[in-house]
């Protein structure tokens, strides 16, 4: 890529991740803020109607709604569906305002710190080996790969989801919402400089948290739950699971221990938005990267 053109910062994919949707309204109310020289910087919240029910979606979760088939297909007619394709319509690479990266706000109840998450496009990893060198307590959390993932940032190759927790739903936190605003605001700054062709080369290597899976949690054959997060797992993402150690506690005391074959770091531990999807943690496996500038 030559040179940005126009940067995207979106709230409320998810209605009741009260962080990022302030941000984007606080931006919207300050904009010499996000107001570069080199570049048009563009806020949009995603999913209003979702925020004015404090709900994750209205019919379907609009963070899986961007498969490209499901786009084109104009008989989909969820609040989501529709609502995706005017996100694309607008921002999509044959979009009204078509833009080069976006810049994604989340929030978790699983521990997750500060996370960003991205694929491993160079471009990407400089942006957040940048943002790391600036805050050394975020994590880089390289995420499934585009064919098995239909969220928002799908219309855009470049750029990244900022995904802070633990905050629960509805609630706004304001270390969480001073963290997210920082990071905003030196991604922006690290663009302006991308623009100059004056990005900063860090002689390093990138420790990364690839994903490799995910966990449910133990259901009975109607699907009702038969353990909780092992309380000893509990706030724990990010650090080492071993075979044999504990992940699930029954109801009746008995612990589940891990199955695996390896080392595993799990992410999104507990993450009350997944349990619909069948999802007790993620998985990762720590890596150090190298050669990508
Ligand atoms: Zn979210």
């Amino acid at each position: 890529m030559n040179s940005i053109q126009r940067v995207l910062i979106v709230g409320g994919v998810h209605g009741n991740e009260f962080t990022g949707i302030y941000v984007v309204k606080k931006l919207e109310n300050h904009p010499y803020l996000i107001q570069r020289d080199n570049f048009e910087t563009l806020t949009f919240l995603a999913n209003p109607k979702a925020f004015a029910a404090v709900r994750r979606y209205i019919d379907q979760d609009l963070n899986r709604s961007f498969k490209k088939s499901d786009l084109q297909d104009l008989t989909r007619s969820s609040y989501e569906d529709i609502r995706a394709r005017e996100i694309n319509n607008l921002f999509g690479a044959n979009g009204k305002t078509p833009v080069d990266v976006i810049l994604d706000l989340h929030s978790s109840t699983a521990n997750m710190g500060l996370t960003l998450m991205t694929d491993d496009r160079s471009f990407n990893l400089q942006l957040v080996t940048y943002l790391q060198s600036l805050n050394p307590s975020i994590n880089i959390y390289l995420s499934r790969k585009s064919e098995e993932y239909f969220g928002l940032p799908s219309i855009c190759e470049l750029g990244c989801t900022i995904e802070v927790g633990a905050v629960p739903q509805g609630v706004l936190q304001a270390d969480f919402f001073r963290k997210t605003e920082a990071l905003v605001i030196n991604a922006l700054n690290y663009f302006e400089q991308y623009n100059r062709g004056e990005i900063p080369s860090f002689d390093k290597s990138l420790t990364v948290y690839r994903h490799i899976g995910t966990i449910d949690y133990p259901r009975n054959e109607s699907g009702e739950l038969q353990a909780m997060i092992h309380p000893q797992l509990q706030f724990q993402d990010y650090q080492p699971l071993a075979p044999g150690e504990p992940i699930f506690l029954t109801f009746d005391g008995e612990t589940i221990t891990y199955q695996g074959e390896s080392t595993v770091y799990p992410v999104f531990i507990n993450e009350a938005a997944y349990y619909e999807k069948g999802i007790a943690m993620c998985l990762t496996q720590k890596e150090i990267i190298h050669n990508f500038y």
